[in-house]
């Protein structure tokens, strides 16, 4: 075997490694040599020479190097990685406990696998790799995926355009076994099969990080008028129906989502005239129904990531606290709005800040009768705060 390259970090940078955050970005290196490859293993040290973690290179990412180890005398290897997966999967038990068919099974750096999805709908396990190092183990990934699920078909989705950044090709297709179907449905918690499309779905084909957003929906939905905004494939418009709403209405820019959110209300046996589907952007309609004065039981805003970067922090921010103001103002006194941020940069302090600001303007009185998480199979590391990304609030106007 070559002998590790060793990566050694500017004075007073080795802080992060110390708590054991796994990003080392390119600022922070004082010197790598030029001819450790893409996903390398490679030893950081600090300025002195001292040991400080196993990670593996990223040459041409801001994120150069992501620790995995930060025990000297365990190397990141195969076998490192194999029993990680299984680890991981461990920890799963209870979801599935639940009655959840659809899990994420490997959550990157909540895990100790940064750079590392897996999902698993039914019989179907779909993974995503986004980082060169994970790359490099992906015949170990594969192997110890079907070492534990034998009769398990695989499938990736690494189409994600943060591949593009790690030198990487987008590239997605079976990796063993059958193709999946165009749409499959999901037991999720026991009570709504969920539609999920593998193969040209978003992400790894659903959002299983508000499953429990979704059961709150449904929970709050008996008897009422319901906005589902940014609906996808119609979750918590599913569970909301399920729960007795009244009405719901379904609003997304994806025909191909609202498509499957029709067959989820048939699968379901749920009632269709209960439903519209609208193929419409969001804040065009919020405005619209605002100014018709309408008015619901129940808002539900679970918008895409609107801060990608730091760069655009500031315009995420306005975006939030624009469909914040107008879902406000389409919420009946006594009623709820559930409103969401899956942006880890914003943390959950400047949420409710925005959304308290959105109050403001909206002239709405609001008070926070509950906080909202990704569902803990969406496992938040302890060092990396940034893992815990998904946060809303249940917020009834008064
Ligand atoms: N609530 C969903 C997940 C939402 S994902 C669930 O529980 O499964 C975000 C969705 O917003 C995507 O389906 C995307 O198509 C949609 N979207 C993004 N921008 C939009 C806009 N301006 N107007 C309407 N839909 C939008």
């Amino acid at each position: 075997m070559d002998k590790i390259k060793t990566v050694i970090l500017n004075e007073g940078r080795d802080k992060s490694l110390h708590r054991q955050h796994p990003w080392v970005f390119s600022k922070a290196i004082k010197e790598a040599s030029d001819d450790i490859k893409m996903g390398e293993s490679v030893k950081l040290v600090d300025v002195n020479n001292n040991f400080l973690a196993y990670g593996l290179y990223s040459p041409k990412s801001q994120i150069r190097v992501r620790a995995l180890s930060f025990d000297e005398n365990v190397l990141v290897d195969e076998n490192l990685i194999a029993s990680r997966v299984k680890d991981a999967i461990s920890l799963r038990q209870r979801v599935f406990e639940r009655g959840n068919d659809g899990v994420r099974l490997i959550s990157s750096e909540g895990d100790l696998l940064p750079g590392l999805i897996v999902d698993k709908y039914n019989e179907y396990l779909v993974i995503s790799i986004s980082s060169c190092g994970m790359e490099r183990f992906k015949d170990t990934i594969v192997n110890t995926l079907h070492e534990v699920y034998p009769d398990c078909s695989i499938y990736e989705r690494s189409d994600t355009k943060s591949r593009l950044k790690e030198g990487l090709k987008e590239r997605k297709g079976v990796v063993l076994g059958k193709e999946p179907e165009d749409t499959l449905y999901v037991k999720e918690e026991g009570q709504v099969f969920v539609p999920v499309d593998i193969k040209n779905g978003h992400k790894t084909g659903a959002y299983l990080d508000q499953r429990l957003s979704r059961i709150k929906a449904g929970s709050l939905a008996k008897g009422a008028s319901v906005l589902n905004c940014f609906s996808y494939t119609g979750g918590f418009g599913l569970w909301a129906l399920k729960g007795g709403a009244k009405s719901i209405e379904n609003v997304d820019v994806s025909e191909h989502a609202l498509q499957a959110a029709k067959t989820g209300v048939a699968f379901n046996h749920l009632d269709p005239g209960r439903c519209k589907f609208l193929k419409k952007d969001v804040f065009a309609y919020l405005r619209e129904q605002v100014e018709k004065g309408v008015k619901y039981d129940l808002v539900i805003l679970d918008p895409p990531k609107f801060a990608e970067s730091a760069a655009n922090l500031k315009k995420a921010c306005r975006g939030y606290q624009d469909i914040n103001r107008l879902g406000l103002m389409l919420v009946k006194k006594g009623g709820h709005l559930l409103t969401f941020s899956c942006s880890g940069l914003v943390d959950p302090a400047l949420f409710q800040k925005i959304v308290a600001d959105a109050a403001l303007d909206a002239k709405v009185s609001g008070r926070v009768v509950g906080t909202l998480r990704q569902d803990e199979d969406h496992i938040v590391s302890l060092p990396c705060p940034e893992t815990f990304y998904l946060k809303g609030l249940d917020i009834i106007v008064m």
